[in-house]
């Protein structure tokens, strides 16, 4: 066994794709590596030849720092993403101020930024009214040290505190992904409809450019030059979604909402052109899941095929299909609050699909918020962000949505994915938001697949302890 120390990542992926393809030790073609230049390898093999795997041999880490909740979002929608991002707990939002999208004019940026003081005021003073609150009803247990106390009181009243929160708070983001991984990011990042994502992709392709600006040891080197040569925007998703949005506003039949729509709903779609049909359509309506699956099973072969195609028109011969073309087996859609999904966006191993956040779905309230005394603090403010958000203009409005606003999301996957999600993100430690999502799953899944449901050890909402962590 042999380790390797630590490389630059684009010196790291040469050694080991040149080792790959020789009979010499790794120490070889560490050496190799030392005396010849591994930019005009990952040129010609990686970024001319496509043998898209040596990028994923060289992995870096990358810091977004400041960033908005929204842009944190689009950062992390990346399947084979490792990172962490900032919990919100630990942040003083009266010194960070929050993000205030490029795209508004000044009557929009005042009026934006009204609804978030106003948020971020009546975060601080339902913090305080539910610590107060809890203090009160949940005495220090005998043998309980009072730091972890009142540590733990705290990060519960956060908890409640936190669905005033919204998606222009700043937030960070550390991150390490392979070459391959981050080309991709930075192609989509550049393509964003964001102008605050766009520059962050601008400004991560320059990064790379450059050396470290932040290491125990200091480097001229740049990080990954040849990287930062190939990651123009990545035209293909946006112009696909586009087409789709044209073909669902030409085609779809008229859809009413006739009823509250439930947390989750999951069915396990059998007809396979029916369901990418369907799931294409997904993200470029409002319309519930089900309800487009039904419409697609009910459509000839050549309709399905219609959209299908409306997807791959501008798809050149590098484009890899959207994701929308991956399955899983189960298609879970949830209305759920946004920073529930912001939580369970992290899970990787199923296949995710969004639609715009909204403040059409209405909003959730957490008991707590009634019983601490904060119920009509926390009302008005909501209420003004929602007015906020329908006067400003799309996509940027979405930046004033409070954490607390529902919003559709399909995630897709198998039954180990629905177990480790349902037992995981249903623990008294979770989030209760999240907590009600994940024991909701099980019990879906368990009117379809009534034996496998049994297997998930999940905890229900009612079994609670604020004062664990
Ligand atoms: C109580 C709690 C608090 C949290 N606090 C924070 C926080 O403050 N900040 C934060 O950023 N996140 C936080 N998280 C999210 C957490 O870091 C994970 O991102 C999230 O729980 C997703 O789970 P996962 O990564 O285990 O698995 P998934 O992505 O759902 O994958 C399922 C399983 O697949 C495997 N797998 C998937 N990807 C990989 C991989 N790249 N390498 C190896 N194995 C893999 C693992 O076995 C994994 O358990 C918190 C989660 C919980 C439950």
């Amino acid at each position: 066994m042999i380790t390797v120390g630590p490389l630059p990542p684009e010196k790291l992926a040469y050694a080991l794709a040149r080792y790959s393809r020789s009979p010499d030790s790794i120490r070889a073609s560490i050496e190799w590596v030392r005396t010849h230049d591994s930019a005009k390898f990952l040129d010609s093999f990686y970024f001319q030849y496509g043998h898209a795997s040596i990028a994923d041999l060289g992995h870096l880490a990358l810091c977004f720092e400041g960033i908005s909740e929204l842009a944190a979002v689009e950062i992390e929608d990346e399947p084979l993403w490792d990172g962490q991002a900032r919990s919100s707990r630990y942040q003083d939002f009266s010194k960070s101020g929050f993000v205030t999208p490029p795209e508004f004019d000044a009557a929009q940026a005042a009026l934006y930024r009204g609804a978030g003081e106003s948020l971020l005021a009546a975060y601080n003073q339902v913090h305080a009214r539910v610590l107060e609150w809890l203090t009160r009803v949940l005495p220090k247990p005998e043998g309980m040290k009072t730091e972890a106390y009142q540590r733990n009181l705290a990060a519960r009243a956060f908890d409640v505190a936190r669905y005033l929160l919204f998606l222009g708070i700043p937030t960070g983001a550390g991150q390490v992904t392979s070459i391959r991984t981050l080309e991709k990011q930075i192609r989509r990042l550049r393509a964003s409809a964001f102008g605050e994502v766009r520059a962050l992709g601008e400004e991560a392709a320059q990064a790379c450019a450059a050396p470290a600006q932040c290491s125990l040891e200091a480097s001229a080197e740049p990080v990954a030059p040849t990287l930062a040569k190939y990651v123009d925007a990545d035209p293909y998703p946006g112009a696909a979604r586009q087409r789709l949005g044209e073909w669902a506003a030409a085609n779809l039949p008229p859809y009413q909402a006739t009823e509250t729509p439930p947390l989750v709903d999951v069915l396990q779609p059998a007809n396979t052109l029916a369901d990418i049909a369907s799931t294409l359509l997904y993200s470029v309506t409002d319309r519930p899941f089900r309800a487009l699956y039904k419409l697609a099973c009910n459509w000839s072969k050549a309709v399905c095929m219609e959209v299908i195609g409306a997807a791959l028109e501008s798809r050149s011969r590098r484009d890899e299909l959207l994701r929308e073309f991956r399955g899983g087996l189960y298609a879970f859609d949830m209305v759920m609050d946004i920073g529930a999904y912001r939580d369970l966006h992290r899970h990787r191993r199923c296949q995710q699909y969004r639609q715009e956040f909204t403040g059409k779905l209405g909003y959730d309230t957490p008991p707590a918020m009634f019983e601490a005394g904060a119920g009509d603090l926390y009302a008005a403010a909501i209420e003004q962000a929602l007015s906020a958000w329908k006067q400003l203009p799309q996509p940027a409005a979405q930046y004033v949505l409070p954490f607390a606003a529902r919003s559709r999301f399909l995630f897709k996957m198998d039954f180990a994915e629905i177990e480790y999600i349902s037992r995981l993100r249903s623990g008294v430690k979770g989030h209760f938001s999240y907590r009600q999502v994940a024991w909701e799953m099980k019990q879906k899944f368990a009117a379809i697949e009534p034996q496998l449901a049994q297997l998930i050890d999940a905890t229900p909402p009612w079994v609670e302890d604020p004062l664990v962590r």
